[in-house]
C-alpha cells in the first residue's frame, strides 16, 4: 500500500485494511467505518470535517497519516456545453488534469492515472516528457471526489482516459475501482466505469480474470500492425492478433463488450481501405467503435481528417454491421488534447519562476 515512507495513505486503504491499521493504533473498529465514510462517501477534503470523531483522533490522523486531498489550481468552464477541466496539484507539486462532462444520462468524470506516461503514442501530449510517476488510488479517487464536492454535481460515470496508461499502474487502478464501486463509498456501478488501454496484453488478460463488470476500451487506431506501429510504440511489443485475442478473452470472461477507440489522423489511418480492414478485424468481436477526430498537438505535425472523410469512414463501418459513434467533442473552446493543459500550465509556471 502507498505510504510516503513513514505516513500511511489512509485514503488508499480498503475498509478492512483501515480497520486493522486503526486497530494497531488502539482505535475501535467503528471508528474505521466512520473515517471510511467521511473519506469515500462524504468526500471530506480534510479530517477537520469529520465532526463525529473526537478531536484527538482528527489531530492524530493529520499528524500521523497522509490525507490525500487534491488542490485545484485552475478550472476552465466551457461556454458551449458546460464541460469543466481541472488542474489539480499533488502533494509533491506535480499537476494532473481531470474533466467533468455533462451528458443527458448523467455526469461523467475523466481522470488521469499517472503523471505523464511512458507509452509514447505519437499524437498524444501526455507522453511527451515520459512517465513522472504512478498515481496512488487515493489520488485517482480524489479527482472524482473534489469535482463532485466543488460542483455539487453527482458523478455517475468515471472514465480512466486522462493522462497515463491505467494498466501500467495496475494495482493502484484495481484498488481505485474497488473503493469507488464498493459499498461505503460513492458506490458507482461497475458498469459505469470505463478503463482505456493502449493494449498491454498480459494486464488485459489479468483484468479479465478479475471478472469485474467494467468496460474495457482498447486504443486500436489502426487495423494493421504496420500502421499501428507508426502511431503507437507499444504495438512493437504486442502484435494486433494477440491484442484482439485479449479483447475476445475479456468479453468471454466478463460478458462485457469491448469498445475500440480509433483516432482518425489525416492520410495515416483514415482511408476506406483501412475501414474495410477494420470491419474484417472486428466482425466477430461485437464491439463498438468510437471514432475520435485527432486533436493536433503543437509538438507533432498530425492533422485531423476532414468532416467528409470522417463521415465516409463511419458510413462504411455502419454499412458493414459495425456499431460506431463519432466522439462528440466536449468543451472545444477549452480544449487542448489530452495532457496539453498540464503542459501549458507547467510552461507558464517556468516562465514566472
Ligand atoms: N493510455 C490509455 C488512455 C489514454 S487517453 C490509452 O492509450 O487508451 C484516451 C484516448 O485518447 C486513447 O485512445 C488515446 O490514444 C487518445 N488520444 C490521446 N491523444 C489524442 C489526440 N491528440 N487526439 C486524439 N486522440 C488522442
Amino acid at each position: 500500500m502507498a505510504t510516503d515512507g513513514t505516513r500511511a495513505d489512509i485514503k488508499s486503504m480498503m475498509l478492512e485494511e483501515l480497520k486493522s491499521f486503526l486497530d494497531e493504533h488502539g482505535e475501535k473498529s467503528f471508528r474505521a467505518a466512520q473515517i471510511y465514510q467521511w473519506m469515500h462517501e462524504k468526500t471530506a477534503a480534510s479530517p477537520d470535517e469529520m465532526t463525529n470523531l473526537p478531536k484527538s483522533l482528527r489531530e492524530w490522523i493529520k499528524r500521523e497519516c497522509r490525507y490525500v486531498s487534491l488542490k485545484p489550481v485552475q478550472e476552465y468552464i466551457s461556454r458551449i456545453d458546460g464541460t469543466r477541466k481541472y488542474l489539480f496539484e499533488l502533494e509533491d507539486g506535480n499537476v494532473i488534469e481531470s474533466v467533468l462532462m455533462k451528458y443527458k444520462h448523467g455526469n461523467s468524470v475523466c481522470i488521469s492515472s499517472q503523471v505523464g506516461c511512458r507509452m509514447g503514442c505519437r499524437f498524444c501530449a501526455s507522453t511527451l516528457d515520459g512517465l513522472e510517476r504512478n498515481l496512488t488510488a487515493s489520488e485517482m479517487l480524489d479527482q472524482v471526489y473534489r469535482i463532485q464536492s466543488m460542483t455539487g454535481e453527482r458523478v455517475s460515470n468515471v472514465v480512466v482516459m486522462g493522462s497515463g496508461e491505467p494498466l501500467d499502474n495496475y494495482d493502484n487502478l484495481l484498488r481505485f475501482i474497488h473503493i469507488l464501486t464498493g459499498e461505503g463509498g460513492l458506490h458507482i456501478s461497475q458498469r459505469n466505469i470505463t478503463v482505456s488501454t493502449c493494449g498491454l496484453v498480459p494486464q488485459m488478460r489479468r483484468l479479465a480474470n478479475e471478472k469485474l463488470s467494467i468496460t474495457l476500451a482498447l486504443s486500436l487506431h489502426a487495423p494493421s500492425d504496420e500502421v499501428r506501429r507508426t502511431l503507437m510504440p507499444v504495438a512493437k511489443t504486442y502484435a494486433l492478433p494477440d491484442v484482439l485475442d485479449a479483447c475476445r478473452y475479456y468479453f468471454e470472461q466478463t460478458g462485457r463488450r469491448v469498445t475500440f477507440e480509433y483516432s482518425l489522423v489525416s492520410g495515416v489511418n483514415d482511408n476506406l481501405e483501412e475501414a474495410r480492414a477494420l470491419t474484417g478485424l472486428l466482425k466477430d468481436l461485437h464491439g463498438h467503435v468510437n471514432l475520435i477526430p485527432v486533436n493536433p498537438i503543437r509538438e507533432r505535425n498530425f492533422t485531423r481528417s476532414d468532416r467528409k472523410e470522417i463521415e465516409a469512414f463511419r458510413h462504411y463501418l455502419e454499412k458493414n454491421g459495425i456499431n460506431v459513434t463519432i466522439r462528440r467533442e466536449m468543451g472545444q473552446d477549452i480544449d487542448g488534447a489530452c495532457g496539453q493543459l498540464r503542459r501549458s500550465y507547467i510552461d507558464k509556471k517556468k516562465e514566472i519562476d
